[in-house]
């Protein structure tokens, strides 16, 4: 929680007052939605509640008092590429990368802090697009295999770029041009472990995406070492709502080419928003230099939160079984270097295929009034629906019911 602290200070809503609902700054608390027999339930946006109760528990040690006076300056280290960003949050992200052996982050990688993933993307295409006059070659074109990330096709053509433009499924892009490729591993939505699959003569640049490359997801089976990679602290730990998100980039033209796309759109990132992850991530990585002292394995965030996906997934998996309409993927079991354990997947997502001549999954889903992502949307078959398994546990627990009740007939 972040506390602005003014005179006199501000009421700050209490612990226990905050459990069931979206606190105001004056304290009062706006209920949670609570699902009836009747009522939609949507699991269309991966909103990452599934974690909160975890953080409630830590409210604590997690609090951050910033002053009035706190923070004003636009500039933050100007010895750095990415002048905007705290020196605290620069030296937790490494940290963090070391605690958890998933990319390489050593003082030979910039490291560029962004208002979430969503703009480092976009900063990402606007460093990696050419830079000679747009008006003398094509934009160049973007692709990511298929199921990709509903959002990526929008992003791009969102401002209709003379720059770059959506070219669809990496796995069929077979122009002679110049190319950048999404990789998600894993990927959102279906879960598998990506590499890049684009086959083309023209010459290719590579985007990994790892949002979900968090050992709660999926087990640590390497440090990766790619050009740029974007991670973002609202799948990470579930703090969505902080907007923080880094690329760890090799070529410091890239990152200071994605520093001035963040100029250009917002002139840096929220400093609050910085010190509070910061801060956060010093929490979790303090917890792991801590083990084997007073702390027990539930009290660690990453264990307990993919002890928490782990029953969601078996308990999902035992309600498609109750019925022949639905199918889910089988993932594979990897040693995880970060817990030292062989593990499976646990998605943040479902990726349900419709089975029993069920041709759209999605119109299906909502006749069982379940709001879910349509496999269009990701570049495939509308067979497919994307069911969100981050959801609070009352929403989740009804979604099974749903599932575990349904019938042909809609
Ligand atoms: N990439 C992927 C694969 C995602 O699923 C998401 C969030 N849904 C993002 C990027 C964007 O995350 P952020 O909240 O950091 O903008």
């Amino acid at each position: 929680m972040v506390v602005v602290k003014t005179s006199p200070p501000p009421t700050v809503p209490v612990g226990n007052k905050v459990n069931k609902g979206f606190p105001y700054s004056n304290g009062s608390i706006k209920p949670h939605f609570t699902p009836s027999l009747n009522s939609f339930i949507n699991l269309d946006q991966g909103d990452p509640e599934v974690f909160a109760p975890y953080w409630r528990k830590k409210s604590e040690e997690c609090t951050v008092v910033i002053k009035g006076s706190d923070l004003m300056s636009y500039m933050s280290d100007m010895s750095n590429v990415c002048w905007f960003m705290l020196p605290e949050l620069h030296d937790a992200i490494r940290r963090l990368h070391r605690v958890v052996g998933n990319a390489s982050a050593g003082m030979d990688k910039y490291i560029v802090v962004g208002t979430g993933s969503t703009q480092l993307f976009q900063a990402a295409l606007f460093a990696l697009s050419p830079s000679s006059d747009p008006s003398n070659h094509n934009p160049i074109n973007v692709v990511a295999a298929a199921p990709y990330y509903s959002e990526y096709q929008d992003e791009v053509e969102v401002l209709r770029s003379g720059l770059y433009r959506w070219g669809g499924d990496a796995r069929v892009y077979d122009k002679n041009e110049e190319y950048i490729e999404v990789v998600t591993a894993p990927n959102n939505p279906c879960g598998s472990i990506r590499r890049a699959v684009a086959r083309s003569e023209g010459e290719g640049k590579l985007i990994h995406d790892f949002a979900y490359y968090w050992p709660q997801y999926t087990p640590i089976t390497e440090e990766y070492d790619h050009d740029v990679m974007l991670f973002t602290f609202s799948k990470c730990t579930g703090h969505a709502g902080s907007r923080i998100g880094w690329a760890i980039v090799k070529d410091i033209e890239v990152a200071r080419k994605m520093t001035r796309f963040i100029q250009m759109s917002s002139i840096g990132v929220s400093k609050e928003s910085q010190i509070r992850v910061a801060k956060i991530i010093g929490v979790i990585c303090d917890s792991y230099q801590k083990i084997g002292s007073s702390l027990q394995s539930d009290d660690l965030f990453f264990e307990h939160s993919k002890c928490m996906l782990r029953e969601r997934w078996d308990k999902l998996r035992a309600a498609v079984g109750k019925t022949n309409l639905f199918s889910l993927d089988k993932y594979p079991k990897n040693y995880c270097n970060f817990t030292r354990q062989n593990s499976e997947t646990y998605p943040a997502f479902a990726w349900i295929k419709c089975c029993g001549g069920i041709e759209d999954c999605e119109s299906y889903l909502r006749s069982l009034k379940v709001f879910a992502r349509g496999g269009k949307r990701f570049g495939v078959d509308g067979k497919y629906a994307r069911v969100s398994l981050l959801c609070r546990d009352e929403v989740f627990n009804e979604f099974l019911t749903r599932i575990s009740n349904a019938t042909r007939d809609y």
